[in-house]
């Protein structure tokens, strides 16, 4: 499956650097207790540098994680920031979103 590599688009501004990541999307996936767990992932595009204000550090080097839930397995990215700060999941899907101009979906 996947791959470690990562897609970086070098912009004017340092704000422009962005990064893509494969994501869990659970709101792709069918409702809590509609049946066994499909887990659905998605390839996202998210800024490079950690969301955090004043921060503006990069973001750690993504790295693939094999997930299991319900014995269905799946394979995401994951990351640690450098600087200490900790990326929400669903702050990264959220953010996916507004990048992708799909608008905000809510998020359980
Ligand atoms: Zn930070």
């Amino acid at each position: 499956m996947g791959t470690l590599s990562v897609d970086r688009v070098k912009g004017r501004h340092m704000s422009d650097e962005t990064m893509t990541v494969t994501i869990r999307d659970r709101s792709a996936e069918s409702a809590w207790g509609s049946g066994p767990a499909k887990p659905a992932t998605r390839k996202a595009t998210i800024s490079a540098l950690c969301p955090v204000t004043n921060c503006g550090q990069r973001r750690g080097e993504p790295r693939g994680l094999n997930q299991c839930e319900d014995g269905a397995y799946y394979w995401v990215q994951v990351w640690q920031n450098p600087c200490g700060h900790v990326d929400m999941y669903n702050a990264v899907v959220e953010e996916a979103r507004q990048r992708d101009g799909l608008g905000a979906v809510r998020v359980n």
